[in-house]
């Protein structure tokens, strides 16, 4: 079967090249985990099933199947909370091998129809099927994954990432949006700014503050002075609201590294200030590890002194990490005790590394962190 799959893959590139702009696909698995686990045991099945947590309450939801989410429980929530909302749900416990390798099943199927294939997360891709018809590449993929895989993809098709993205988000599960041009021109002034790239809690707080609540009241506002509030990020803004994105989808390798780092404002040689900053990129850094199921084994802090001399100072842990109480403590370690405070400090940051993957979902708030350090 998979051999026949193969060739049909390479059979519909043959007949199906054409000229369209419609070019990037965007896959999205539907509640991916949730969903496997239900293929995986019929008793599951159109259960309300929560994978993550423990069902006396302890840790935080991965992803809620369907039946779940109508009860309004969904990923990231504390597993205590989701009990409440709706206390005959199954707890199941993540099993990321598994999840991983049924990931790796589906990016097989993507190689058949093209090898420029990026990956976003474990269960999102971006393709570009490079002048091929889209379409019905598309319609194929989501085939080969119900019968070969036995789940449900939502899929996106435009001319650009952010298009393709937002179109497999519009309908869910086993979506199929494509977004033309024209479309483009006529939804995206009807839709909140929310949907725009970039646009999280803080800056759809600000644009509401100014009166902008859809893409068309971002459109009408004055340009020069969006331009100076946000600089780049406002250029950007302003590009995906006309539907615009240049960005190319890339065969990425896996990140190595991740860090986060800020240029004072005013040069300082006071720890305490330069501890907030690394509680901030604790913060980040455990959202940003979380989201791409990481642990991190090396925490490094970075310095440049007022006289642009540059130190480093790394910690290798036995055990990963990942949660931003461990990533503070030992990012504050550092700081207190292997960074010498001769001079006047015009940056910090902060870098994880040396990864391991997969591992559980763990709470991401910040609550308990200035008690416990
Ligand atoms: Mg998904």
């Amino acid at each position: 079967m998979k051999l026949e799959s193969s060739l049909k893959g390479i059979l519909m590139k043959r007949v199906t090249k054409n000229n369209s702009v419609l070019t990037i696909i965007h896959v999205d698995m539907d509640a991916f985990f949730a969903s496997i686990e239900q293929r995986d045991n019929p008793y599951y099945k159109g259960k309300p099933v929560v994978v993550g947590g423990s069902p006396d309450g302890r840790g935080v939801v991965s992803t809620a199947s369907y039946e779940a989410r109508e009860f309004g429980i969904h990923s990231a929530m504390p597993a205590r909370q989701a009990k409440e909302l709706c206390p005959f749900a199954i707890f199941i416990p993540t099993n990321m091998e598994k999840y991983k390798e049924v990931s790796n099943q589906i990016r097989e199927i993507f190689k058949r129809y093209t090898d420029k294939i990026e990956p976003i997360s474990i269960d999102e891709a971006f393709l570009d099927v490079m002048g091929d018809n889209a379409i019905e590449i598309a319609k194929a993929i989501k085939e080969d994954v119900r019968v070969e895989v036995n789940l449900t993809a939502s899929v996106g098709i435009s001319y650009n990432k952010f298009l393709a993205k937002l179109a497999s988000d519009m309908k869910k599960p086993d979506g199929f949006t494509v977004i033309t041009p024209e479309i483009a021109k006529k939804l995206l002034p009807t839709l909140p700014v929310r949907k725009l790239w970039g646009v999280g809690d803080k800056t759809e707080k600000e644009l509401n503050r100014l009166g902008i609540f859809t893409v068309r009241d971002l459109l009408d506002y004055d340009r020069e002075f969006l331009l100076e509030r946000w600089g780049k990020r406002g250029y950007e803004l302003l590009q995906f609201a006309h539907g615009i994105d240049n960005s190319t989808v890339e065969n990425k390798q896996e990140a190595k590294s991740m860090g986060e780092e800020i240029t004072l404002n005013k040069n300082t040689k006071d720890k305490e200030k330069l501890a907030i900053y690394i509680r901030e990129f604790s913060s980040s850094l455990a959202n940003r590890l979380n989201k791409k199921y990481l642990k991190c084994k090396t925490v490094t802090i970075k310095i440049k002194y007022d006289n642009f001399k540059l130190i480093t100072r790394s910690k290798t842990l036995k055990q990963p990490i990942c949660s931003c109480r461990e990533l503070y403590s030992i990012g504050k370690n550092i700081l207190n005790y292997r960074i010498p405070m001769k001079r006047p400090v015009r940056l910090v940051g902060m870098q994880v590394s040396n990864f391991i993957y997969p591992h559980e979902p763990v709470q991401l708030t910040f609550k308990d962190v200035v008690e416990d350090v």
